[in-house]
């Protein structure tokens, strides 16, 4: 009988911890729990072959001896099984106090089981004739198998019922790991002469280390800083340890760079992440190409440590310090004013994403106030996403009056959503939220279609109208897919495009500007008209008249509303409606509420009267009758 076998296990193992220890790591529970499987698989190894050899020379060796260290390798594999339960658990509830707790029954049962071992007779087997055999029978296998099973098969029970808790990666690793450890037991039953399941658990280790629990796999490989996955992996325990910590986020926006030559810009991350990693008491992520996270034990040392970070930025990167880097610092001193790791990443993003906050200072402190905004954005958010999914998204009708004609001619359809209570929620609460998540376009041809409907169901002459004016956001403008979408929609509702008149903002960039151009002309070809919306906010300026293809003009209510406070206001608006007749264009005007304000827009020849002295917006029912009895 030979022990070569184990003896290779036992090297594989070594040179496997070898590289675990050379590696750089942080402390996770996963990796605490690795370790104990690691280590109760190398005792079962050795003390297999312990057993092996007493058996072999059992002659040599007291009965009770032999005895005692076969029954030790029954309680080896008892551990084995337990360690990897526990390794299970600590991934399903990262808590530590739940896990111990939920362990607690198994040590019980394991412990029982280590006392019937021990207790009740074991026998062997061992002839050299030809080929060895050797092979254990007898109680004391019955108590530690069965018990084994027990474990396994809670781990298969809980690799199934806790599927969505467990990584998958984690469940994946486990899974080859017991069917290597259940194959080769059924080997070494079928073939009495081939002790390999200790090898085989060592195989199984292997397993592991290369699928999940190699250190390295948590390492950036440009900076050597850890990377987004430990970043995620670690705040998650933090957070499940009720552990409160500061962290500080180095953006190093495209900006943050001005003067460093584009080449150089490596070799200064290099050096920043190296600075950073000399930290003491500090762990530092790289959690994207441009984001770097550094986690503080505390709020005291977060201060010291941020302030001596950013003075070190001041004095340049690079040979002979020459380099200026300036990146943008989100500094988060309690990581518990939010709940989870998920959070606290989304937390990061928000406030990126909104990086307009940071247009007065680089240096933005994330406090309560901070977390209630972004809790109530992603509230938002989600009423938006469940009243598009619900039928929820509405559209009202402002009328629009032409004083040449002396009648309502035309609608601004404005939308609403309404709550899961029946709550109306107006626009301004939410559209820009739909914007910068991207919502809006799909929001966008939600409304476009309910009103291709409207106009399905009420063809617009029947009431005197020449058509219906359509909101557009920058993004949609901005989206090259707009036009062709819009037209399938009014295809779809067979709509005359002349009753569409879509209202457009100016955008900021000319790269959308471009787009915004290329949807304009393909949908006037098609037959729309378009308007330019919100003129005289800043939003839209002169330019953009003399640019876009528009017909008509809308004034908005904070220009008609200063034009009757304010003389400098009525000059300008005053030059504005000149030079907008001039180009033979049309001008509405918004928020016109009282008769006086009315008469005065009427004498300075504008168009077309919008505003509460008519109507607010109505919803669709009232609209028409709105306009059944005006007419
Ligand atoms: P807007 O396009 O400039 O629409 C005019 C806004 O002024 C409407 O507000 C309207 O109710 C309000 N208004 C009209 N007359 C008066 C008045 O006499 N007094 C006062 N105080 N307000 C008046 P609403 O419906 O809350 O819409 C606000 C903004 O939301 C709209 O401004 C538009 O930019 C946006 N919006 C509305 N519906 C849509 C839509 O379907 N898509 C997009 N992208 N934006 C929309
Ligand atoms: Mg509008
Ligand atoms: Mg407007």
């Amino acid at each position: 009988m030979h022990i070569q076998i184990q003896c290779c296990g036992i090297v594989l193992m070594l040179v496997l911890f070898y590289f675990y220890m050379r590696q750089k790591r942080i402390s996770l529970n996963t990796q605490k729990a690795f370790l104990s499987v690691f280590w109760a698989t190398f005792i079962c190894i050795a003390v297999d072959i312990l057993s092996i050899e007493t058996i072999k020379y059992q002659h040599i060796f007291p009965e009770l001896f032999v005895k005692f260290a076969a029954k030790s390798y029954l309680v080896t594999l008892l551990g084995v099984a337990l360690s990897a339960l526990a390794y299970m658990y600590v991934d399903i509830y990262t808590r530590e106090d739940i896990h111990r707790q939920k362990m607690r029954k198994y040590l019980i049962l394991a412990g029982i089981a280590v006392l019937g071992t021990y207790a009740v007779p074991i026998h062997f087997h061992y002839a050299e004739d030809g080929k060895s055999v050797m092979y254990t029978h007898g109680p004391s296998l019955y108590v530690t198998y069965g018990m084994a099973l027990v474990f396994f098969v809670t781990i298969f029970y809980l690799l199934k019922k806790e599927k969505a808790k467990i990584n998958p990666r984690r469940r994946e690793a486990v899974c080859i790991w017991l069917l290597v450890w259940i194959a080769s037991s059924q080997i070494q039953f079928m073939y009495t002469e081939i002790l390999i399941v200790g090898y085989a658990g060592s195989i199984g280790i292997m397993v592991l280390y290369l699928k999940l629990e190699n250190p390295e796999t948590n390492l950036d490989r440009s900076t050597g800083l850890f990377n987004s996955g430990a970043l995620y992996q670690y705040t998650r325990q933090l957070y499940a340890m009720d552990e409160d910590f500061s962290t500080l986020v180095i953006l190093f926006e495209n900006n943050a760079y001005q003067n460093v030559p584009l080449k150089k810009r490596d070799r200064i991350r290099m050096e920043i992440a190296e600075y950073l990693l000399k930290l003491p008491d500090t762990l530092t992520f790289k959690a994207a190409e441009d984001e770097f996270f550094i986690l503080f034990p505390d709020t005291r040392s977060a201060e010291e440590k941020t302030s001596e970070i950013r003075k070190r930025f001041q004095s340049g990167w690079g040979e002979g310090s020459t380099c200026l880097v300036q990146p943008c610092w989100l500094y988060l001193p309690h990581s518990n004013v939010v709940d989870q790791a998920e959070d606290l990443l989304y937390l990061v993003r928000y406030h990126r994403q909104g990086s307009k906050e940071f247009s007065d200072s680089d240096f933005l402190s994330i406090g309560e106030d901070s977390v209630a905004q972004m809790n109530q954005e992603r509230e938002t958010e989600q009423l938006i996403l469940e009243a598009m999914e619900n039928n929820r998204v509405e559209v009202y009708y402002q009328p629009i009056f032409s004083t040449c004609e002396q009648r309502f001619t035309s609608a601004e359809a404005l939308t609403r959503i309404r709550d899961k209570e029946g709550n109306i929620i107006p626009p301004g609460v939410f559209i820009d939220i739909a914007e910068e998540n991207g919502m809006i376009l799909r929001f966008g041809e939600i409304v476009f279609e309910k009103v291709c409907l409207f106009i399905q169901k009420h063809p617009p002459e029947q009431y005197g109208l020449h058509y219906i004016e359509v909101n557009l956001s920058v993004v949609q403008c901005a989206y090259e897919h707009l036009a062709q979408d819009y037209i399938s929609i009014m295809e779809k509702h067979s709509i005359d495009p002349r009753y569409i008149n879509l209202e457009i903002t100016e955008s900021a960039s000319t790269n959308a500007k471009r787009t915004l151009l290329d949807n304009m002309e393909t949908l006037i070809k098609y037959g729309v008209h378009f308007s330019l919306d919100d003129f005289g906010t800043g939003q839209s300026n002169l330019n953009y008249i003399v640019d876009m293809p528009v017909e008509l003009v809308k004034f908005d209510r904070s220009m008609t509303n200063a034009y009757f406070e304010n003389q400098k206001a009525k000059y300008v608006m005053d030059a504005a409606i000149h030079m907008i007749h001039g180009m033979n264009l049309q001008i509405v005007s918004e928020g016109i509420e009282t008769a006086e304000q009315y008469q005065t827009m009427e004498d300075l020849e504008i168009s077309y009267i919008q505003g509460y002295y008519f109507s607010k917006p109505l919803p669709e029912n009232d609209f028409i009758h709105f306009l059944e009895n005006r007419h």
